[in-house]
């Protein structure tokens, strides 16, 4: 029952991917939406880089069908995964797709998006939501979405341990915006294994430089290539990028036979993301009393390894299956959140 609330306005808390893919959703089929998101756009835009996704075609088709497609796949995508696995025989072959992948900077695409969003009657409220907000908020709204990414809001929603067995990321990453390396033939995404050491996703991906490349470096902890998650790319500039190239000479064939040493260099110093991510599944919704529920969605509900490039993909669509089995019911209640639980299961 959805108690004293008339109209079904959804709140979504999170303005990642997976919040506005959903706003979206709802927007195109008349649902009131209100996103509530800590960071304002002019300052997502301004700040460091927050991924390197590659939205695969099934995602690219909902941007069409939501009309937010604003770099056509055709123009500023590619066609092919080249794959390089080293060792002691190593192999090399090629993947070819049948409708293009498409990579865009998110600091150029979200923004874009919540753009569209308000211009088709969405609200968006820029403030930070606490554990304890959300049951005031969940007083104005039929249905309260948390989509608020892997910080602390998602750890209202209980692990499922059946499906989260690590406690610590199984790759240190470094990833960053280069010039200077020659686009692979045909345009495509170049996954380079080297046993032992870790793997490199090397994206052509559109910034707001244009088009430049994406290295993704996922490297074992204790491997070869570790320490460049802590390598400090502002003490020295010029000793990152050549560590960088001497990781790819090392380990990365593929793609250092394409490096044009002396353009080879970091977009701008805001153009690093280092760290690790630790995948994890969390329970689909829990009960906020007084018959209010909110669904989790996105990062806070399914962390994706970046190494299998799918979490971004897999927001965007059970963001799809969310919108739509709220579109189509009236009653926002715990067989609700279990059906929704199931359908994108
Ligand atoms: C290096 C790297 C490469 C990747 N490559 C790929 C790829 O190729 N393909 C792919 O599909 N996926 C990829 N991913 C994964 C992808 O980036 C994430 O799965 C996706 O961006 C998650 O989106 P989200 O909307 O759930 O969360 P987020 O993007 O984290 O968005 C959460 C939003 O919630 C806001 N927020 C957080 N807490 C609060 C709060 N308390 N109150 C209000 N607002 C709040 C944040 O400001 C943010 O706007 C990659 C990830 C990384 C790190």
């Amino acid at each position: 029952m959805r108690g004293a609330v008339t109209a079904p306005t959804v709140g979504i808390v999170g303005a990642g991917v997976a919040g506005l893919h959903l706003g979206l959703a709802l927007r195109a089929a008349d649902v009131p939406v209100t996103l509530y998101t800590e960071q304002a756009f002019a300052d997502l835009a301004a700040g460091p880089l927050l991924n390197t996704v590659a939205h695969h075609h099934p995602m690219l088709d909902r941007e069409r069908q939501w009309d937010v497609h604003f770099w056509p796949a055709e123009r500023h995508g590619y066609g092919a995964h080249h794959h390089h696995v080293g060792g002691t025989a190593p192999v090399r072959f090629t993947g070819h797709f049948t409708h293009p992948s498409c990579a865009v900077d998110h600091r150029l695409y979200l923004p874009r998006l919540a753009g569209a969003f308000a211009e088709r009657g969405g609200r968006i409220e820029v403030r930070a939501v606490g554990p304890r907000d959300l049951a005031r908020l969940a007083g104005s709204h039929a249905l309260l979405v948390v989509a608020s990414g892997r910080g602390p809001l998602s750890g209202l929603f209980p692990l499922r341990p059946e499906h989260s067995p690590h406690h610590t990321p199984q790759r240190l990453l470094c990833a960053g915006l280069y010039t200077g390396v020659r686009g692979a033939d045909p345009a495509g995404v170049t996954i380079s294994i080297a046993p032992g050491a870790g793997e490199l996703l090397e994206i052509p991906l559109h910034s707001a430089h244009g088009p430049v490349t994406a290295l993704l470096f996922e490297n074992l902890p204790g491997g070869d290539l570790a320490a460049l998650a802590s390598l400090d790319h502002r003490d020295d500039p010029a000793l990152f990028a050549k560590a960088v190239l001497e990781a790819l000479r090392r380990h990365h064939p593929a793609t250092a036979e394409r490096v044009e040493e002396r353009d080879f260099g970091l977009t701008h110093p805001l153009d690093v993301l280092q760290g690790g991510v630790l995948p994890a599944v969390r329970q689909d919704w829990i009960d906020l009393g007084g018959e209010r529920f909110a669904l989790a969605l996105g990062d806070a509900h399914v962390v994706v390894d970046p190494l299998m490039g799918q979490g971004a993909n897999l927001a965007s669509y059970s963001a799809a299956v969310v919108a739509a089995e709220i579109a189509t019911d009236t009653a926002y209640d715990a067989l609700f959140c279990e059906r929704v639980a199931r359908a994108r299961e």
